[in-house]
């Protein structure tokens, strides 16, 4: 595996590997890597000749106050992790590298109406963030396809959002969410919880399931149903962010005659932020 940080090089090696007329698929995180991550790399070697893993915590994604100094970095693990794995290249650029005037200072992408809304009304600045950065790693690595985890879910749909609206040829490729044995969405924020937390944090998931199994069983309570959580959540000592049945296309408010459907939560558990969701069909 060879391993990378700056632009140009990443850029000299796609090039000589599309010589050898080599398909490319990338995965984009942030490190601290666990089954989730590796399910995204697997996926992607099943499907392309070579494979990109990018690993950045990207600031401009995090909101003032949130845990961009906090956030784990241990480089050499995942590095180990990505051989084992069968990645072809990690891309390890720094900040200057993605930001040469800085972030302070540096064209955004906007999707206008989902930005603000679930996480993005919690997480100020958050998908301009994020979008901005994969976008970037898109225009540095020209994939066939990239790779994104279902657990985000509105990072996954807004993402396919940006590549067709902004017309670009790449494939977005979602990848299901890898859950501990107890149910809890895989995340590098897990390691925040204490004992105490990661036993409760299932109930995340459970509270979750619990609305699915009311929609598929025909109810179209939607609103009640998500008053119901949050209170479960806050009962359990969470701070839920927001409890929210959408749409899977357009990620519009449900309504009784969808049939394809996402429940959506995010709650603090100490100063851990969950994040998980549930498609379903009925
Ligand atoms: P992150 O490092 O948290 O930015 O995540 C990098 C990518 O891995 C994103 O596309 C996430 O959606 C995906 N991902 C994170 N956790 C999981 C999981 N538990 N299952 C599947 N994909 C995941």
């Amino acid at each position: 595996m060879q391993s990378l940080q700056q632009v140009a090089a990443l850029r000299a090696l796609v090039a000589e590997w599309r010589g050898q007329n080599l398909s490319v698929g990338l995965v984009p995180t942030m490190g601290s890597l666990h089954d989730g991550h590796r399910s995204l790399v697997k996926a992607a070697k099943a499907r392309f000749d070579r494979v990109i893993v990018t690993i950045f915590v990207n600031p401009t994604q995090f909101s003032p106050g949130e845990d961009f100094d906090d956030y784990p970095r241990v480089i050499a693990a995942d590095k180990a992790m990505l051989v084992e794995d069968g990645a072809d290249a990690v891309f390890l650029p720094t900040i200057d590298d993605l930001y040469p005037r800085g972030v302070e200072r540096t064209t955004l992408i906007t999707i206008s109406d989902l930005t603000n809304e679930l996480c993005g009304a919690h997480r100020d600045g958050h998908f301009d963030g994020a979008m901005t950065a994969v976008n970037k790693l898109l225009n540095i690595t020209r994939p066939d396809a990239v790779f994104l985890g279902e657990k985000d879910f509105q990072q996954l749909f807004m993402m396919k959002q940006m590549v067709s609206e902004l017309m670009m040829s790449v494939e977005v490729i979602g990848v299901p969410t890898y859950r501990e044995d107890d149910g809890l969405a895989m995340s590098s924020r897990n390691k925040y919880l204490t004992e105490t937390e990661r036993d409760k944090a299932k109930a995340l998931f459970e509270t979750l399931s619990e609305i699915e199994q009311a929609l598929k069983n025909g109810s179209n309570e939607f609103s009640q149903l998500e008053q119901q959580g949050l209170r479960k959540l806050q009962e359990l000592g969470f701070i839920p962010d927001y409890i929210e049945v959408r749409r899977q296309r357009d990620m519009l408010g449900a309504q009784a005659a969808d049939k394809e459907l996402v429940v959506l939560g995010a709650a603090k558990l100490g100063k851990t932020r969950l994040i998980d969701n549930i498609q379903l069909s009925r």
